[in-house]
């Protein structure tokens, strides 16, 4: 038995990851040319105290997320979960999910937890329905606010909250690891700081990481600013940006918790290691999440 809970943070990119598909930007392009460039979509791989793993959201990624997961856990056989966990419905936070089917891994009864609407409205798809009556997949419907362990020995709760996000067919959960130690927040999407705030009664950012009792939050940073997108409406697309995180937030104080930004667009600057905006946000006192990091529970 370990003493402590280790979650790993396995992608630091939005659904799409980087490259992204189409895409002729310098960015993407540098990453077609230099693999150390490419960023997976966000994930985190969870070891219990009992030696289980557990994975949040999968990504098309999974096979190196799953690889990588393992090496830097010191192991040289890929891990494979005893649970996965996902916030919610859009395609970059599910898109891996048939890796676990008959061609792939083939898995027996996987618990796949989400809210109870995200769930009904998986199994609605045929693809995943085929593969829940080919017993790859438990899929458990959990609700809002009700901390959960995946396996009983895990060391650990996750549970999810209610997080405003566009919610075209299911809802959007933030997630709360807590561990014997230490809690994150793991928060990916939201549509605004204002909605978020309102949701879960807080006054500012502040109030709301006391509210819920963590010592650090990965937080959406999908985009640096609202001047990034010249080709599409950024309306129909809302993030909070990382500059109005940032203006929200002010400097880091002594009694602040530690927060990273992930969830990174192909356009964000922050992608660029000697970036003018990733040494503002570090100036700052706060951080940008890199794939590998590890945060123990
Ligand atoms: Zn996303
Ligand atoms: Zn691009
Ligand atoms: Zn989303």
């Amino acid at each position: 038995m370990s003493h402590f809970v280790t979650l790993t943070l396995l992608g630091t990119a939005q659904d799409a990851g980087l490259p992204q598909a189409g895409c002729g930007c310098e960015r993407c392009a540098l990453a077609h040319a230099d693999s150390s460039k490419i960023r997976f979509p966000v994930s985190l791989g969870i070891r219990g105290l009992d030696g289980s793993n557990h994975l949040i959201e999968v990504t098309r990624r999974l096979p190196s997320q799953l690889s990588e997961w393992s090496l830097s856990l010191g192991e040289k056989v890929s891990i494979i979960p005893d649970s996965v966990t996902f916030t919610h419905l859009h395609l970059g936070h599910i898109e891996g999910i048939g890796q676990f089917g008959k061609p792939v891994m083939a898995m027996k009864d996987l618990p796949i937890y989400s809210t109870r609407k995200n769930i009904d409205y998986l199994e609605k798809r045929i693809d995943f329905k085929l593969m829940v009556d080919d017993g790859n997949f438990n899929p458990i419907g959990i609700e809002f606010n009700q901390p959960f362990k995946p396996t009983e020995e895990c060391g650990f709760t996750l549970e999810l909250i209610e997080i405003p996000h566009r919610n075209e067919c299911g809802d959007t959960a933030g997630i709360i690891i807590r561990g014997i130690h230490n809690s994150l927040l793991y928060l990916p999407d939201h549509d605004t700081w204002g909605e978020t705030l309102i949701k879960t009664n807080s006054k500012n950012i502040r109030e709301f990481f006391e509210k819920i009792q963590i010592n650090e939050a990965w937080i959406d940073g999908t985009f640096w600013n609202g001047e990034e997108l010249s080709n599409r409406d950024m309306s129909k697309i809302p993030h909070p940006t990382i500059e109005e995180s940032l203006m929200r937030l002010q400097k880091k104080e002594s009694n602040d918790i530690k927060v990273k930004f992930i969830h990174f667009n192909h356009t964000n600057p922050v992608c660029d290691e000697r970036s003018e905006e990733r040494k503002q946000i570090e100036s700052m006192g706060w951080g940008v999440g890199q794939r590998g990091d590890v945060v123990k529970l």
